[in-house]
């Protein structure tokens, strides 16, 4: 791990189901944030003049590098954050997957594109991609390595350094990211890691970055691009979500009910895109509440080989508690778990029926494991309801022919049809939303370009006799403009280029 000074302090990193200490990390200050940013703006530079294919062939080794040491990430993974190690070992190959896309389709993603230069035939129009330079990525501690992987593998394929903070909550993971990456990549101190708490992240926020991804909650990304706006420092935000699940009345019950189930609880609801909220129609609702409830006390609790683990902070544990007191309060109806059955770093998963938008649990992000379930009346009651949120990251639904239709009515950056999650996983798929989840987009081609500049070059192929873009022109111009302008878009003829080209050289 690179530190460009020795901080004397330093943080501890914590074992949330048995609140043991299990590693220290340095305290940077700002200091050494910009120490290292400064480090990575030479590493940018080196890696930058590579070609695509030696950047590939680097990250390639960086991936294998990874892949050999996955279990020793799944193991931090599963005692530094509390999920389960089937959870660890899926999150390890997840994030395994954005590094091996996003070094295949760099290439593909980056190379200029030719586009028409209109009236201008005379020129060749280019529009290529450049690194931006040095990326600050501020992760969370739910996917502690597959979310902010998303942003450091598409940003390294893009030609930049990365600087990397991650949550108080989970460093070592991204400590030992950092090392393997010391050791695989040639190119020294392309990714290095701050540590710290929130003013670390507030330090590389206001370092000289020249773009920042962060995820986490909204509140925090408003104070991210505050700071950055300082140094107008492009920002890129994944927030959180309230994610809305539709099920219609011709939905296959069965599977809906399980990826339900799955959707609102993998990682103990801790996600962006966990299923927040279920719409059913009225004529299925009690057959989806029954299969639901049935599947979820099915479901093991903690220890090893639990399907949920321990909620990672005490601040999350009192978020989720105070979201089903809240409900419970304004009259839903508790059929499993509830606020009575937290308990230590535990919340058992809670189904809830009854609810409605009064309650929190149906319009804050709760990020823990409860399905408050709503019946609705019909499809377009569901829609209403499902787009009435200030967030619009995931979204599901599940029903017959319609599906698609409905899909397209949905106001989030993504939606998975009869199945939950499953943009998120295929790494060509941009990820992403709007409102308070936030703006910008991390994996596929746009994942990539999103770290680059833009840079458009029109190159001129051939001289005109008539220069428009000179002070010496004729006379007669301002009358030639002016049926120019009726002719190409006016009620005039339309005419094509080519015919106005054959005007101005005549
Ligand atoms: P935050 O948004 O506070 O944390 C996200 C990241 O930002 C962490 O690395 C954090 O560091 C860092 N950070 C904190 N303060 C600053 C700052 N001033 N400037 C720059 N970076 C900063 O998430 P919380 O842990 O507080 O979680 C609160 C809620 O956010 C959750 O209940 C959930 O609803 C939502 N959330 C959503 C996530 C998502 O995937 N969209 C992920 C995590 C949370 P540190 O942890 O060291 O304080």
């Amino acid at each position: 791990m690179a530190t460009a000074a020795s901080p004397s302090e330093r943080l501890s990193s914590y074992n949330p189901a048995t609140h043991e200490v299990i590693g220290s990390v340095p305290i940077h200050g700002p200091a050494e944030v910009d120490a290292i940013v400064a480090r990575a703006k030479v590493a940018a530079e080196r890696w930058a003049q590579l070609s695509l294919a030696a950047r590939r062939e680097e990250l390639t080794a960086f991936r294998k590098a990874l892949a050999a040491h996955a279990d020793e990430l799944a193991d931090l993974l599963h005692r530094e954050n509390g999920k389960p190690e089937i959870e660890a070992l899926t999150e390890v190959m997840m994030a395994l997957g954005h590094v091996q896309h996003a070094g295949a389709c760099a290439e593909a993603a980056l190379a200029p594109r030719r586009v028409s230069a209109g009236l201008l035939a005379n020129f060749r129009a280019t529009i290529s991609y450049h690194p931006v330079g040095v990326v600050g990525v501020i992760g969370p501690w739910n996917y502690p390595l597959f979310t902010p992987m998303g942003s450091i593998a598409y940003a390294l394929a893009a030609g930049n350094a990365v600087v990397w903070k991650p949550s108080e909550l989970t460093p070592l993971i991204a400590v030992k990211v950092a090392e393997i990456a010391a050791q695989s990549l040639a190119q020294p101190d392309l990714l290095q890691v701050v540590t710290g708490a929130g003013p670390t992240g507030a330090a590389l926020a206001r370092s000289a970055v020249d773009k920042i991804a962060f995820t986490g909650s909204a509140a925090t990304g408003r104070r991210v691009m505050t700071a950055a706006a300082e140094r107008l420092t492009p920002v890129l935000l994944e927030l959180g979500g309230k994610d809305p699940m539709i099920v219609a009345e011709d939905a296959d019950l069965g599977k809906a009910a399980e990826a339900c189930v799955y959707g609102a609880l993998t990682n103990a609801g801790q996600a962006c895109i966990s299923v927040e909220r279920v719409y059913v129609a009225d004529a299925v609702h009690d057959r989806f509440v029954d299969e639901v409830v049935k599947q979820v006390r099915n479901l093991k609790v903690g220890g090893d080989d639990g399907h949920l683990g321990a909620i990672t902070s005490d601040a999350q544990i009192a978020i989720i508690k105070d979201h089903l007191e809240d409900a419970v309060a304004k009259g839903a109806k508790v059929l499993t778990g509830g606020p009575a059955a937290i308990s230590g770093s535990y919340v058992q998963p809670t189904v809830l029926t009854d609810v409605d938008h009064r309650m929190k649990v149906m319009t804050e992000e709760t990020f823990g494991p409860v399905i408050p379930i709503k019946r609705v009346g019909s499809v377009d009651e569901a829609v209403q309801l499902a787009n009435e949120s200030k967030y619009g990251l995931g979204s599901s639904v599940f029903a017959g022919k319609a599906a698609r239709a409905i899909a397209d009515r949905l106001r989030a950056g993504m939606t998975s049809v009869n199945s939950v999650m499953a943009f998120a996983g295929i790494p060509s798929l941009p990820f992403g939303g709007i409102g308070d989840s936030g703006f910008g987009r991390i994996h596929g081609d746009e994942g990539i370009r999103e770290f680059t500049r833009i840079k458009s070059t029109a190159e001129q192929t051939m001289a005109l006799p008539l220069n428009l873009m000179s002070f010496r022109l004729p006379k007669e111009m301002p009358a030639r403009l002016r049926q120019m302008i009726r002719q190409l878009y006016g009620d005039g003829v339309v005419a094509k280029a080519g015919d106005w080209l054959r005007k101005l050289r005549s």
